[in-house]
């Protein structure tokens, strides 16, 4: 029986590992011609997704690589107000350690069987009733199990649903400060070891470090429309002009904050974020799942990589538990994965509503406190 897995991010990978655990071997087919073809973008919390990884066998060489002090938080308003501030004490428990993505993914390759990832394999469609998988290049490959772990924009998603992600209403700008402790000591402080967010008047600045030194910062427009960004006059093609207007759509934020964003690099990425509709099902269908964003896309508040890393090795689990009756194991696993991934998806829209209220400073201050 041919388990083929399409997309090597967290999800795929994660179930690829736990069926490897369990003697069973996979396929992964992944459009990317190599692991370091694309950036993986920063650093991601992992906290209920370490589960995943323990079933992987993998816990210990994920606290080598994960940061602890990356767990610090410093909240503050745009009037430069600072509400909240917590250092992690050394050795302290690694409930929420942030992890570079990269380094993430490379541990779950390196896990794996040489050639269990066939690179530049871009899945174009399926023909369900031959078991043929069909991509760009041309070529095939047979499966009698069908796993979209392919992200946000899932090809294979719509084999179950019409569904499709919708605009959320925010859209961020991402820049960034390289090797800040040598080029800005003094920004560097102001910022700490880890999160550092300032909320408030339907905009957010998000700055984090991560593990190369770089400080990566997202600036989110909330309420916001999809085409926001051709009407927001931020000329993506002279990053200079584009800090500056940056700045000026910031009116009233204290000068420490627009000073981060003057002592940004050239790096400057338009983001618009969409979701899934949370609590999204679909029949259980013999033959073809999903796992990650491909079944459950959410607004991005720290919970689609541990959902996605969860998501693989529950499926891997049920799998190796039915390994002659996979559509009872598709169906186990789906029972458990809507009710589990629809729970975090509304806590997630609630997190993402009190983003967008005026006094989002205070009502996260609120919550933490709670
Ligand atoms: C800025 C940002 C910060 C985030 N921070 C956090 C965080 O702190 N904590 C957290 O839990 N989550 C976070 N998330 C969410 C998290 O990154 C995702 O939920 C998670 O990566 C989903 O994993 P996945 O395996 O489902 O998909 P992905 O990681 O997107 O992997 C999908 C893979 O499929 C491949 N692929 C796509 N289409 C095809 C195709 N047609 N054929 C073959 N291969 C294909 C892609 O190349 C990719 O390798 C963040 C997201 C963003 C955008």
């Amino acid at each position: 029986m041919t388990i083929a897995i399409i997309g090597a991010g967290l999800g795929g990978l994660a179930l690829a590992r736990v069926l490897h655990v369990h003697g069973i071997e996979a396929v992964v087919h992944e459009r990317e011609a190599s692991r370091d073809a694309r950036g993986q973008g920063g650093m991601l919390d992992i906290h209920s997704g370490q589960r995943a990884l323990r079933e992987a066998g993998l816990i210990d060489p994920f606290f080598a690589i994960a940061r602890g002090e990356g767990q610090d938080m410093r909240l503050l308003e745009p009037d430069g107000t600072l509400l909240f501030q917590e250092d992690t004490p050394d050795g302290a428990p690694l409930d929420r350690p942030e992890v570079d993505r990269a380094d993430l993914r490379n541990l779950l390759l390196d896990s794996l069987p040489e050639h269990t990832v066939r690179w530049g394999q871009a899945f174009t469609s399926a023909s369900t009733e031959e078991g043929l998988l069909h991509f760009a290049d041309g070529s095939s490959a047979p499966y009698d199990l069908l796993v979209g772990a392919d992200g946000a924009q899932s090809r294979v998603r719509a084999l179950l649903t019409a569904a499709r992600p919708v605009h959320i209403g925010q859209n961020v700008v991402e820049v960034g400060i390289p090797d800040i402790d040598r080029t800005h000591p003094d920004l560097a402080a102001m910022l700490g070891r880890g999160n550092y967010w300032v909320l408030g008047n339907g905009m957010s600045l998000a700055a984090q470090r991560n593990g190369d030194g770089r400080v990566r910062i997202g600036i989110s427009f909330y309420d916001t429309a999809e085409d926001w960004f051709a009407a927001s006059g931020i000329p993506f093609d002279d990053p200079a002009a584009a800090r500056a207007r940056l700045i000026d759509l910031l009116p009233g934020w204290d000068s420490r904050f627009t000073a981060l964003i003057a002592a940004c690099d050239d790096t400057i990425v338009p983001r618009p974020i969409f979701a899934l509709p949370a609590g999204l099902t679909w029949p259980s269908t013999p033959g073809v799942t999903l796992v990650g964003d491909a079944a459950h896309l959410m607004p991005p508040v720290g919970e689609g990589a541990n959902m996605a890393l969860l998501d693989g090795a529950l499926l891997g689990l049920a799998l190796a538990a039915h390994p002659d009756d996979f559509p009872a194991a598709v169906e186990e696993y789906e029972r458990e994965m809507f009710e589990r991934t629809g729970a975090a998806a509304r806590m997630s829209a609630r997190m993402q509503e009190l983003l967008t209220s005026p006094d989002a400073a205070r009502k996260m201050l609120a919550f933490f406190q709670g």
